[in-house]
């Protein structure tokens, strides 16, 4: 979602006569997208703002900031930031930029969106990106998220949720495909309780799905297309029918599962069981045999016990995940939980979290070697840091260092023979007299 936001205000800068530099000491103008729903990335943003404090000394500078900030960091922001506005005013930054010194409305409210009810900010869909790739974009379609998981900031720092009118997703969607981006990803806090705001005059996260597929089938399926991240309460067997329907719907899923054990997922306010996530599971293993399955699992929750987190462990065996990125639970203010015990010790959140990466590296493994020997489509992103080496992705984000590709080949997808397998990677090289494409993959010999 930073990303995206990034694109949308390079635009507006850009449209307003400022360049892009890569070299943020020949810049005059800095800002950043913060999220300050992890404490991680917003120390980041103070670290960040000292440094360029730091220059104003020497040159003239200007800094901003804007993205998810909780209320609590956005004063303090305030205060060492020359501008600070929420997403949804992007287009006036000119003017501020012009005014500067000026703050905005929404930079001196002291809590946006105390108790949730104020939607989220759209007014920045309208804006036209600035994409920072060539063959990959990011599309927002929802704004803000009213599922209110106690662990989680967001519905106070982004407002309740707002879906972007399906017309207008599918116009940038088709800019994109015309303009032969590969990978194309929907983002939205719950992608999946798209236009539930508004019943009756939007498509269903489904529809939305099926439009797009559509939109693949005039295009002999040229693209893949992705979304992050859906929630297990909204993830209907509609959804992963339609994934198989249509060819250019990546067979790829992040579902966040974040707890294994029922009281657990009680006390964090997600709404579904284990059993419930289990059933989802056992839905696109058998619509969709081929999709990787990724998820989120926090360690360590708020009075999470030995036997709690078993129930977790146990779960990751069950369901065998392609990639999970599991994190050790750090309460953040503003989410309900930073008022209850943070009482499992740093020493055990990290043993915990130990245990469930090996537990994903033996399984990843048994993943990855059943692949070797196959041909696949991997589009290719970099050159890697190994020497003759290019690093991509499969469709279901598997990473894959590629031998025998080069430069001219970033951004596009070729042929790869997997040769090897490492626990949540693959290893392969380029296969010489196939064509490229995603279209072309159904003729390779996986
Ligand atoms: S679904 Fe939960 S974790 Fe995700 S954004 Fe909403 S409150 Fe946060």
């Amino acid at each position: 979602m930073n990303r995206s936001d990034s694109e949308r205000i390079q635009s507006v800068l850009e449209e307003a006569g400022y360049t892009f530099v890569e070299d943020e000491s020949q810049a005059d103008i800095l800002g950043l997208v913060a999220c300050s729903v992890r404490q991680k990335a917003i120390d980041r943003v103070y670290s960040r703002i000292h440094k360029w404090n730091s220059w104003k000394s020497n040159r003239n500078l200007l800094t901003f900031a804007s993205g998810c900030i909780l209320p609590a960091d956005r004063m303090k922001l305030l205060e060492r930031f020359d501008l600070l506005f929420d997403i949804g005013e992007v287009g006036e930054l000119p003017s501020m930029i012009r005014e500067y010194g000026v703050t905005t409305p929404g930079s001196l409210r002291s809590f946006p969106n105390e108790g949730g009810d104020e939607a989220a900010p759209t007014a920045h869909w309208n804006i036209r990106p600035s994409y920072s790739s060539s063959f990959e974009a990011f599309v927002p379609i929802q704004n803000g998220c009213d599922k209110f998981c106690t662990f989680c900031a967001v519905p106070y720092t982004r407002g309740r949720e707002v879906s972007r009118s399906s017309a207008d997703i599918m116009a940038e969607l088709e800019t994109l495909v015309k303009a032969g981006y590969q990978s194309i990803t929907l983002l939205g806090q719950n992608v999946n309780s798209y236009g539930r705001d508004r019943p009756h005059s939007e498509l269903s996260f489904a529809g939305l799905l099926r439009a797009i597929g559509e939109l693949g089938k005039q295009y002999e399926n040229s693209f893949r297309l992705y979304f992050t991240s859906p929630h297990p309460r909204d993830m209907s067997t509609e959804v992963i029918e339609t994934i198989a329907e249509f060819r250019c719907l990546a067979r790829q899923i992040h579902l966040p599962l974040q707890s294994g054990d029922d009281e657990v997922l009680e006390r964090m306010n997600r709404n579904y069981t284990y059993s419930d996530y289990f059933k989802i599971v056992e839905d696109i293993r058998r619509i969709l045999p081929d999709a990787t399955i990724f998820t989120d699992i926090i360690v360590g929750f708020s009075g999470e016990t030995e036997a709690q987190f078993n129930n977790t462990h146990r779960a990751m065996q069950e369901i065998g995940f392609d990639m999970a990125y599991v994190a050790m639970y750090s309460p953040r203010p503003g989410a309900r939980s930073a008022d209850w015990p943070d009482d499992v010790a740093h020493e055990e959140k990290r043993r915990r979290l130990h245990a469930l990466n090996d537990e994903l590296n033996a399984l990843g493994q048994k993943h990855t070697e059943a692949r070797v020997g196959r041909t696949v489509p991997v589009l290719v992103e970099s050159p890697d840091r190994k020497n003759l080496y290019f690093s991509g992705r499969s469709e279901g984000l598997l990473p894959v260092r590629i031998r025998g590709a080069s430069a001219e080949l970033i951004g596009k997808v070729v042929p790869v023979r997997i040769t090897a397998a490492r626990p949540l990677s693959i290893e392969g090289e380029l296969v010489e007299g196939l064509p490229y494409g995603w279209a072309a993959a159904e003729q390779y010999d996986s």
